[in-house]
């Protein structure tokens, strides 16, 4: 049905209507006071998002965008980093990593399972001359729906001292707690179409005074995404280049919806849609691909045995007008993913649990008493 589609995606999320309806201008000349009013309002909310008073840079990109730019702008070729890799994003790291000859090790956790913070350990400790220049991770793993264990490794890497921690915060940043000066981020990288709710378009990247001494000898050629001029120009308000305006307008209201929130509510919110979806799955009798340990704020990822997780999908997408993620590489056709992550109230997870009994029924599924998923999930809720 026209209009009724129900984003349940780890990104593009949802869009609130205030959103929407911010975007619907004419764009306004990016070198204008009133511009600049809007740049300095949305630098100091990202900042407070990242609870940080580092560099938080604007980029018209997608995540991707943030991640090279993380990786450009603070190393040379041939800079040894250390590169988790337990999904496909991790993947994702390792290749663009490579693809500026950096000389990577990777840090290998089967999909599905957290990256191991001692293997992170051993490699820095075994570091004795300090060659390793990053440490790059991927926070909450999107393809599996694994959340790993940030704190733990970045006080590896704080043991060792020297390396740099680059992060993927994309589905972390606006879901769970990314306490980026407190921890000591060095270079955070996020997607404006995840938790930050507005549309694809814009990325970014928080820069901490550390890389900035790093940037100061990293050799690797940049131009677009070098990050100075974004930095000395968000010193005076601007951009260096013409930026997406409507999507600063979407992001200048994201950032109000999301401080009238507040962080805590933010992330109890995100932490209770996870263990409402994951308790739902559980009374279906449908298996949660990943531990409940470190299940992700933002995602639960399913591996249905008895039926089929794309005739799932599709039915829930036909008749129900819900869309749900598939699974990614060796994964397509063995998983489906639950995205609750940005725009997501508790009604939205009940019409989706919902709406899946009932694909389950037309699927002919019988592993469960009907209504089962939506009382497990209502119990959550009741608990708060
Ligand atoms: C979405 C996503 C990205 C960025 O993907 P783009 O398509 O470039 O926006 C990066 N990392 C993770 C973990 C993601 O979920």
């Amino acid at each position: 049905m026209d209009n009724k589609m129900m984003l349940m995606i780890p990104g593009p999320t949802p869009v609130p209507e205030q959103v929407l309806l911010a975007m619907t201008k004419h764009p306004m000349g990016h070198r204008s006071g009133e511009f600049g009013q809007i740049m300095a309002e949305v630098t100091e909310n990202l900042k407070w998002l990242h609870q940080t008073q580092n560099d938080v840079l604007i980029l018209a990109a997608s995540g991707t965008g943030a991640m090279e730019a993380g990786i450009i702008n603070f190393l040379s070729a041939g800079d040894r980093v250390l590169v988790g890799n337990n999904g496909k994003f991790g993947e994702r790291w390792g290749k663009v990593a490579r693809a500026f000859g950096l000389d990577t090790q990777e840090i290998v956790a089967e999909w599905g399972k957290p990256l191991n913070p001692e293997d992170f350990k051993a490699a820095l400790e075994a570091d004795a001359e300090k060659q390793i220049k990053a440490v790059i991770i991927t926070h909450s793993e999107t393809s599996t729906g694994v959340l790993n264990d940030l704190e733990a490794i970045n006080r590896h890497v704080k043991a060792h001292g020297q390396a740099l921690i680059i992060v993927d915060a994309v589905t972390s940043l606006g879901a769970s707690n990314v306490p980026v000066d407190e921890l000591g981020l060095d270079v955070v990288a996020s997607g404006s179409q995840k938790g930050y709710m507005i549309p694809p378009g814009l990325a970014f990247v928080s820069v901490s005074a550390k890389a900035w001494a790093a940037y100061e000898t990293a050799t690797l050629p940049k131009f677009y995404l070098d990050l100075m001029p974004y930095k000395k120009n968000a010193a005076k308000n601007s951009t260096p280049f013409t930026p997406p305006i409507n999507l600063f307008f979407a992001l200048q209201t994201a950032l109000r919806m999301m401080k009238a929130e507040g962080l805590e509510s933010i992330f109890a919110r995100h932490d209770r849609h996870k263990r409402a979806t994951r308790a739902a799955m559980r009374a279906l009798n449908l298996p949660l691909y990943t531990a409940d340990e470190c299940g992700s704020p933002a995602i639960t990822a399913v591996m249905p045995q008895q039926v089929d997780s794309e005739q799932i999908r599709s039915v829930m997408k036909k008749q129900y007008d819900v869309i749900l993620a598939g699974g990614q590489d060796h994964l397509k056709g063995q998983i489906f993913r639950i995205g609750h992550l940005g725009f997501v109230c508790d009604r939205d997870i009940l019409t989706a649990v919902a709406a899946l009994e009932a694909s389950l029924v037309a699927l002919g599924y019988d592993q469960f008493t009907s209504g089962a998923g939506i009382a497990a999930a209502s119990q959550v809720f009741k608990a708060g």
